[in-house]
């Protein structure tokens, strides 16, 4: 910021000072004599030549990366050094003004051409075909500007004082050559940043100064009135040659920063083009007054209007053009919002506003696929991407019979849509999907089977867009609940359902506090000595109207509503009670407590087990927390730690319903667990034909490997119970030896 300021102010200092320097250079030049004209001469000689060497030195010190700009701009410097030295030695040596040889005149057009040629060579990124055209109708505008006006005041005057001769041919080649540098060093200039300076904008600037001083002299001179512009062209000489030689002081204009700003002048309608116009305009004006045009002026002066009206055209035409760019970026802007880059599917809110203008005789079907994170998982995204773009193919290919009729849309992740927005079936879309869903899908690095599960809402949603997706959504979830892989449509019966669902929510939210819930207690036997061991607690809501109702009942609207932890929490509690009660009665029992998948998830477990072990005075080996399988799948790091902390307490952990879910033996190796509890569908069919033995055998024979304690579940006849004593099961439950049953059980149970 401050390295900023200091650079602002001290360019700042730079230019006020040149300017009061050329003031009194100007000054001084007024005043006239013998010693003026020879400091003028000096000046000339040194500014010239100096800056024809400090060009050559900064071209050759950057050798290799500077452009050829800077050679041309030492040799056109040089070339009018050598014009101010032949008049200015003898100047200096003789006080008056020196002659004007024929070498100075051929040097001064090699400098003029060599200027010409340095500003065209500054490289400049590829201008666009618009930008290139630009400039040219911008260089023929300056040029037949500056040609009506040169002829009106220094050329047509030229030509009447002259005649034909050699020497009117050089003073006539004065004129033509400067108007052609001034067109060049005008365009390159309109062209131009001009408030930030750099190399370029100087440079031009010189030229510009140099060929209107050199004009204004031509046509003062031809006019023939006095020598009063002497001072004022002599002061404009020295101001171009300074300029051109400072330009290397500034940088040359980057590409990129060059065509920027060229075309964001050149489009935002720099008034610089039009400064000849209108000193072609005030002159033509003030000659018309007094007499007849020369044609010469009014071809001139149409062809620039041709060259004027080319630039409005263009600039009409750019106009146009980004007009139409603006209005394809909006119509891309918008397509973008409402579709899915990955599939071009329209996305979650595309479906909305199909939604929002859907038909009472709409239907929605929901389409979720099965076992898509695991194909994300095991093969990469890529894969999981081509599974989801070859979906939506398939899905595409299934509306394509209903027509505009239906829309098919990805709402995110691995949920798809269609709606059919009034005739057509959503019972026969939906089995064409699943039979086109059936065909393998060849991903590049093999084949997997898509399958998918279907929610279909229909009429009975009444065709507004948010009934609709609920229900579809509900339909949804029992078809993968139920049978995955198949549809299911929003009946009455489902509706009824997910009402009394509903209702459940509700009141469950009054059953925790309102003291609604019970808790039974299912005796644990030791299979060998006989006798109770401990219990497991059970739930159970009492409620108002429906009497006892089942954990299987409740506990799902209890996980839909949040509050299975509040009721774990509430279980755990009045478990560890009733069991400080108990042992007073029977010291070593035990209690098994189940917790759900979300209580692990909220990470109090630890904390509440040992603030109510506390509170009861109970010892942590009293206690057991039973997890499922499923309760452990969604995060397993937070589970394992959760499961950690009971660990280090001294509170036991069951691996309830084992052997049910697919990595059972993975938990085990990975988990802090005490006691296996074999599910009871294993022990139902331990007499059966299906290998049911076998399997129970090995958990039992896995569970002693491990030094574990096993429990059987659900053991309901002595056949059972004696098939489990001889594979030495150590623990049972089961119906055979008590239901669940309102209080803690007395060891009084005998096997
Ligand atoms: P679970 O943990 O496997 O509990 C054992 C279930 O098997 C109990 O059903 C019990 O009554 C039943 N059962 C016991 N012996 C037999 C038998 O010999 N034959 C048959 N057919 N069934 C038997 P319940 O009480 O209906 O509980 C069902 C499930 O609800 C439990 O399965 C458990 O997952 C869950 N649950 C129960 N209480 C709670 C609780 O407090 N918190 C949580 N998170 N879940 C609970
Ligand atoms: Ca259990
Ligand atoms: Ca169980």
């Amino acid at each position: 910021m401050r390295a900023d300021l200091t650079h602002v102010n001290r360019t700042r200092l730079a230019v006020v000072a040149g300017i009061v320097l050329l003031a009194a250079a100007e000054a001084g030049l007024h005043l006239g004599g013998a010693t003026m004209l020879r400091i003028y001469s000096v000046c000339m000689m040194v500014l010239t030549a100096g800056g024809a060497a400090w060009h050559a030195g900064y071209a050759w010190r950057r050798r290799g990366r500077v452009p050829r700009v800077w050679w041309l701009t030492a040799a056109g410097l040089a070339c009018w050094a050598c014009g101010e030295w032949t008049v200015g030695v003898p100047t200096l040596l003789t006080g008056t003004a020196g002659v004007h040889s024929n070498l100075a005149d051929i040097t001064n057009f090699c400098a003029l051409a060599l200027a010409v040629i340095a500003m065209v060579s500054v490289p400049t990124a590829p201008r666009t075909a618009a930008g290139k055209a630009r400039m040219t109708l911008d260089g023929l505008v300056a040029v037949s500007a500056f040609f009506g006006i040169a002829w009106l005041l220094i050329l047509g005057p030229l030509t009447r004082v002259t005649g034909d001769s050699v020497g009117a041919m050089v003073d006539l080649a004065y004129p033509l050559g400067a108007i052609a540098v001034l067109s060049t060093g005008f365009t390159v200039l309109a062209g131009q940043p001009v408030r930030r300076g750099n190399a370029l904008t100087v440079m031009s600037g010189g030229v510009v100064v140099l060929t209107a001083t050199l004009l204004v002299e031509v046509a003062a001179w031809a006019a023939d009135n006095g020598d009063w512009y002497e001072p004022w062209t002599r002061g404009g000489y020295v101001l171009a040659v300074a300029l051109l030689a400072v330009a290397p002081l500034l940088p040359l204009p980057e590409h990129t920063e060059a065509v920027a700003r060229a075309e964001a002048t050149a489009t935002s309608g720099s008034a610089l083009p039009y400064l000849p116009v209108a000193g072609l305009v005030a002159v033509v004006a003030h000659t018309a007054t007094r007499g007849r045009l020369d044609p010469e002026v009014v071809i001139a002066a149409v062809v620039m209007l041709f060259g004027v009206l080319g630039r409005q055209f263009l600039a009409l035409r750019s106009n146009a053009a980004l007009a139409r760019d603006l209005d394809r970026e909006r119509a891309r802007f918008a397509h973008d919002a409402v579709h899915d880059p990955l599939t071009g599917l329209p996305n979650r809110a595309g479906l909305q506003a199909a939604l929002d203008t859907a038909g009472p005789g709409a239907t929605l079907l929901l389409v979720d696929l099965d076992g898509f994170k695991a194909v994300n998982d095991t093969r990469g995204h890529a894969a999981g991407d081509e599974l989801l773009r070859e979906t939506a193919r398939r899905l595409r290919a299934a509306t394509v019979p209903l027509g505009d009729g239906a829309t098919p849309a990805r709402l995110g992740g691995d949920e798809f849509a269609v709606l059919i927005s009034s005739a057509g079936s959503g019972t026969a879309l939906a089995r064409d999907i699943l039979a086109r869903f059936s065909a393998p899908v060849r991903l590049t690095d093999g084949h997997v089977e898509l399958r998918a599960s279907i929610g279909v809402a229909g009429a009975r949603s009444g065709g507004d867009g948010e009934t609709l997706l609920r229900d579809a959504d509900a339909a949804l979830y029992q078809a993968k609940e139920l049978d995955k892989g198949g549809y299911r449509i929003f009946d009455d019966e489902l509706a009824a359902r997910l009402q009394q669902r509903r209702m459940l929510e509700e009141d469950l939210r009054a059953a925790v506090p309102g003291g609604q819930l019970r808790l039974v207690y299912q005796p644990i036997v030791d299979l060998a000595a006989g006798g109770t061991v401990g219990a497991e607690a059970l739930v159970r809501w009492q409620h108002p109207r429906l009497g006892l109702v089942a954990p299987d009942q409740f506990l799902p609207a209890a996980r839909a509503a949040g509050l299975l932890p509040a009721v774990d929490r509430w279980v755990l509690a009045e478990a560890v009670t009733a069991l400080a009660a108990h042992r007073a009665v029977e010291p070593d029992h035990h209690v098994h407590v189940n917790v759900s998948a979300e209580y692990l998830a909220a990470g109090t477990l630890a904390a509440d087990v040992r603030r109510e072990l506390t509170a009861a005075g109970l010892p942590a080996d009293a206690l057991v927390i039973e997890v499922t399988e499923t309760a452990l799948v969604d995060n397993l790091d937070a589970a394992a730690r959760s499961l950690g902390e009971l660990r280090r307490l001294g509170v036991r952990v069951a691996l309830d319903d084992f052997g049910v879910g697919y990595s059972s033996l993975s938990y085990l190796r990975r988990l802090p667990v005490d006691i296996i509890k074999i599910d009871r569908s294993f022990v139902r069919d331990l007499d059966g034909v299906d290998g049911s033995a076998v399997l129970v055998e090995a958990i039992v024979g896995l569970a002693h490997g491990l030094g574990l304690t096993c429990v059987a579940e659900g053991v309901e006849d002595e056949g059972q119970a004696a098939r489990l004593r001889a594979l030495h099961c150590g623990q049972a439950q089961g119906y055979l030896f008590a239901r669940p049953q309102p209080s803690m059980p007395r060891s009084s149970l005998r096997v």
